[in-house]
């Protein structure tokens, strides 16, 4: 660690190294991310890791097919393999209600250029007959939807900044944040100070503690979710399956274990990711309800790590009104490793051109919620 850097990011999750990765891919190379563990201790480490275009607002549909389109090159511009499948997502409906919602959100995917279908009970039946499917009206389905290992990722990411002559500071953590002249001028750290004028604030649920340092009021707070892994078993799983009415999604690994989660019925606000026997015990009869060829497939772990969840489940991403080239990164609500490499590419270009070039993603900004707020309704 140097004693001054050009870009201080805090927060060596999914999002603060993609940003790291694409401010060195754009030529600026004095930077470091700055992690207060491990790389992807936070919630990438704990993703499911599904990439997904089907959402019910517009912005989050262009920037997850923007990401898309970096995920299909992210071996060759990172150098990793990271399981990267695009096996698609199936979202099933159950209620008029519900219909008439995939309906409307699949048009409007489509007029963002999606390719994305509605598909019939009996179009469902056939692909994937092994599913119950008792009570299911229609689903919608997206072929280049996919998933991929949100660790490799993150690991990958900091290998490459390392290579490109960045540092990936771990076991670091952020303390406070120097202001003079309303200028930021250093980071203090726990093993040590940094001088920058620049920091990004990438760091999780925890981003609301970063703003404290500097007075800005981010209003990002983590809310528990848990995840339960299976024993590995024959490959027959190619999509990610979500079900809102059962609250549920489920998806296969490359090396062949069911990972699956649900929504909370009475979500945990905070920063306690302890498990729950509740949870083993809902998700595990879900799952023997509607994937019945699961009947006899052992539980071999469970897990819990927090969303950053905004007010309105989309991300918030904006340099602050009242600290310049303080920039933060956060609030993804969920879906934050499927929007990882174009918010790292929108990022980036706002720190070295002063406004986003690829996508305009102005409605990300912080001063929405003054106004009436369009709330993300594609979570689970
Ligand atoms: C159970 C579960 C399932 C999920 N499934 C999906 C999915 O299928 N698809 C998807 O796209 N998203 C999913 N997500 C959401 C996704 O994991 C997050 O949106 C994403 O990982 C956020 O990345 P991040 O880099 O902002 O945060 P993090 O990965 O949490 O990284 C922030 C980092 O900042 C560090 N930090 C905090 N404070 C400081 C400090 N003071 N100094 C230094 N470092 C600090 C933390 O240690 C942490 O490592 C899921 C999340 C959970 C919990």
């Amino acid at each position: 660690m140097r004693d001054s850097y050009e870009v201080v990011i805090i927060g060596g999750g999914i999002i603060g190294s993609a940003i790291g990765f694409n401010l060195l891919k754009m030529g600026v190379k004095d930077i470091c991310v700055i992690e207060k563990s491990y790389v992807s201790s936070g919630s990438t480490g704990r993703c499911a890791g599904g990439i997904r275009q089907q959402w019910s607002s517009p912005m989050n549909v262009r920037l997850a097919m923007r990401s898309v389109e970096l995920f299909k090159n992210f071996e060759k511009d990172v150098g990793m393999d990271i399981e990267y499948k695009q096996g698609g997502y199936l979202l099933l409906a159950y209620t008029p209600e519900e219909e008439e919602d995939f309906v409307k959100n699949v048009e409007m995917q489509r007029s963002q250029g999606l390719d994305v279908e509605i598909l019939s009970k009996s179009q469902i039946k056939s692909k994937f007959g092994f599913m119950n499917l008792e009570g299911v009206r229609i689903g919608s389905w997206c072929q280049s939807d996919g998933h991929a290992n949100p660790q490799i990722a993150n690991i990958a990411y900091s290998m490459a900044i390392k290579r490109m002559g960045g540092d990936f500071i771990t076991h670091t953590k952020v303390e406070s944040i120097d202001i003079a002249n309303k200028k930021i001028v250093g980071v203090q750290t726990d093993r040590g100070y940094i001088r920058t004028n620049t920091v990004v604030n990438a760091a999780g649920f925890e981003s609301s503690k970063i703003g404290k340092m500097v007075n800005v009021d981010i209003p990002v707070y983590g809310e528990r979710h848990q995840i339960l892994v299976t024993e590995p078993v024959n490959h027959f799983l190619d999509p990610l399956v979500i079900n809102f009415n059962h609250n549920y999604y489920i998806r296969q690994t490359k090396h062949g274990s069911l990972l699956m989660g649900q929504g909370d019925a009475n979500p945990m606000p905070g920063e306690d990711l302890g498990n729950s026997i509740e949870f083993l015990e809902e998700m595990s009869q879900k799952m023997v309800r509607d994937f019945p060829l699961l009947r006899n497939v052992h539980i071999v772990r469970q897990w819990s790590g927090a969303y950053d969840m905004s007010p309105d489940a989309q991300p918030i991403i904006d340099e602050s009104k009242d600290l310049s080239k303080f920039i933060y990164a956060t609030g993804f609500s969920g879906h934050g490793f499927m929007l990882a490499p174009a918010v790292g590419e929108s990022v980036a270009e706002m720190i070295v051109h002063g406004k986003t070039i690829t996508m305009d993603i102005s409605n990300l900004r912080m001063d929405r919620f003054k106004n009436h707020i369009e709330i993300e309704k594609n979570v689970v």
